[in-house]
């Protein structure tokens, strides 16, 4: 089954085309035939595709929205006259995957679209305003262009949270506000967490209900995950993406106080603040450098910048309290797992997050550590580490690729 997995965000459309059904699924066999992303969607448009076995490709077009962008992947990249070399092994779409944003409190688990379907993730805009609406864009655009004929599956970033218990979900504030506007912790990277939890599943060889472990999604966009018998108990984002961990440009925890003290302070206004809170605060708000990781690394060891050293140092404080705090939560925990571009990618923060954590019985390797820094799956503990740390890479594309051949074929969850 050839599944189109597609990621619409305001402006940009990441996709895939897999090739997957449940005998490829169970072999672990499942193919990329191609892979693109799609920027600046409604000016100038910059395309970059790879097909599998093929040179990557770069092109620009105006493409005025997001059916555009997906009628163009139809047309170039799936049609076997695009001229794009190894293009003609792909052929038709068999089932559309969508990465959803927000599901509330309605969603738990991936679900065929329908109209009801498309009803209810309107109704999450107003939970998630900047990605449920580019998400549904896409939804729209892909029935316009592929008819209803094809199926098409919802896989939402909040439903592996959806088994947290009300005291890790609830605020401390009126309870009334929950009842009234559904306020409480989300959580989101649902995929991610799931995907790789289940790879530590597999590569153990154990029962779901065996995995307690913390994962850790280390992007541009960060948070951990409490995982408890194979269910999401806890995860550092919340009612947005903006809570938890320190991010590239996302503040993460923060006294909310902070918030009316600065509008009195500086006259700023709400949007001033949220845009503050989101976009210019993280690595780069402290800084004043960058948001990329990988620069501040550079920073730090080229020019010993002071606060580009701090701006990792927090970084790699705060995933460790949150280790500390979710070891608690869950009466210990078995492994800790690394993922997202900088989880997979850097063993020095690795090993600066886990600094002091051998108190605990998680010692790493430095060898090991350093080996893994470009997309490879392993252990980075020594033998004798009571408590285990792996980095494995993520792939949310597979996992919605994955989900909707199982809604489609009416597959149970893998056990
Ligand atoms: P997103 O959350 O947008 O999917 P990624 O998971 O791709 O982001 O992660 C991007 C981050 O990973 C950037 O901050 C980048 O600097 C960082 N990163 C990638 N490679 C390395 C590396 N070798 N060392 C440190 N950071 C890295």
């Amino acid at each position: 089954m050839h599944v189109l997995v597609l990621n619409c965000g305001s402006a940009t459309l990441k996709f895939q085309i897999i090739d997957t059904d449940a005998a490829r699924i169970a072999a672990d066999d499942d193919r990329c035939l191609a892979k693109g992303l799609i920027e600046r969607i409604g000016s100038h448009s910059l395309i970059t595709i790879t097909v599998a076995g093929a040179q990557r490709v770069r092109m620009d077009a105006p493409l005025r929205d997001h059916r555009a962008a997906i009628d163009f992947v139809l047309r170039w990249v799936v049609a076997p006259d695009s001229g794009i070399e190894g293009i003609q092994a792909i052929g038709d779409i068999d089932a559309v995957g969508h990465r959803v944003a927000h599901g509330g409190e309605r969603f738990q688990e991936s679900v065929r679209i329908d109209e009801k379907v498309i009803d209810g993730v309107e109704e999450c805009i107003e939970l998630a305003p900047l990605h449920n609406p580019a998400n549904l864009r896409g939804i729209r655009a892909a029935r316009e262009l592929l008819g209803t004929g094809v199926p098409q599956v919802a896989v939402f970033d909040t439903a592996f949270h959806a088994t947290m218990p009300e005291q890790a979900y609830l605020y401390g504030i009126p309870y009334q506000h929950y009842r009234r506007h559904k306020i409480r912790r989300y959580g989101f990277h649902g995929t991610s967490h799931r995907y790789v939890a289940f790879r530590y599943r597999r590569m153990l060889e154990i029962e779901r209900d065996d995995v307690n472990i913390i994962t850790l999604h280390l992007g541009n966009g960060a948070s951990a995950c409490a995982i408890q018998s194979g269910k999401s108990i806890d995860t550092s984002m919340g009612f947005t993406p903006q809570a938890g961990l320190l991010m590239s440009t996302r503040a993460g925890d923060i006294d909310a106080s902070v918030l009316e003290y600065l509008s009195h302070k500086e006259g700023m206004s709400l949007a001033e603040l949220d845009q503050m809170l989101n976009k210019n605060s993280g690595l780069l708000g402290i800084s004043g450098l960058t948001d990329d990781m990988r620069e501040l690394l550079e920073e730090e060891a080229e020019n010993q910048d002071r606060r580009a050293r701090l701006a990792i140092d927090i970084f790699c404080y705060r995933v460790r309290k949150y280790i500390g705090a979710y070891f608690a939560a869950m009466s210990g925990a078995d492994a800790i797992v690394f993922t997202g571009g900088i989880g997979e990618n850097s063993p020095e923060i690795r090993r600066r997050i886990c600094v002091g954590l051998d108190r605990l019985g998680l010692i790493v390797d430095a060898e090991r550590n350093s080996r893994m820094s470009g997309g490879e799956l392993g252990e980075i503990t020594t033998d004798d580490a009571s408590i285990r740390a792996f980095v494995i890479p993520t792939n949310e594309e597979l996992l919605i690729a994955r989900d909707t051949v199982r809604v489609v074929s009416g597959l149970p969850r893998p056990r």
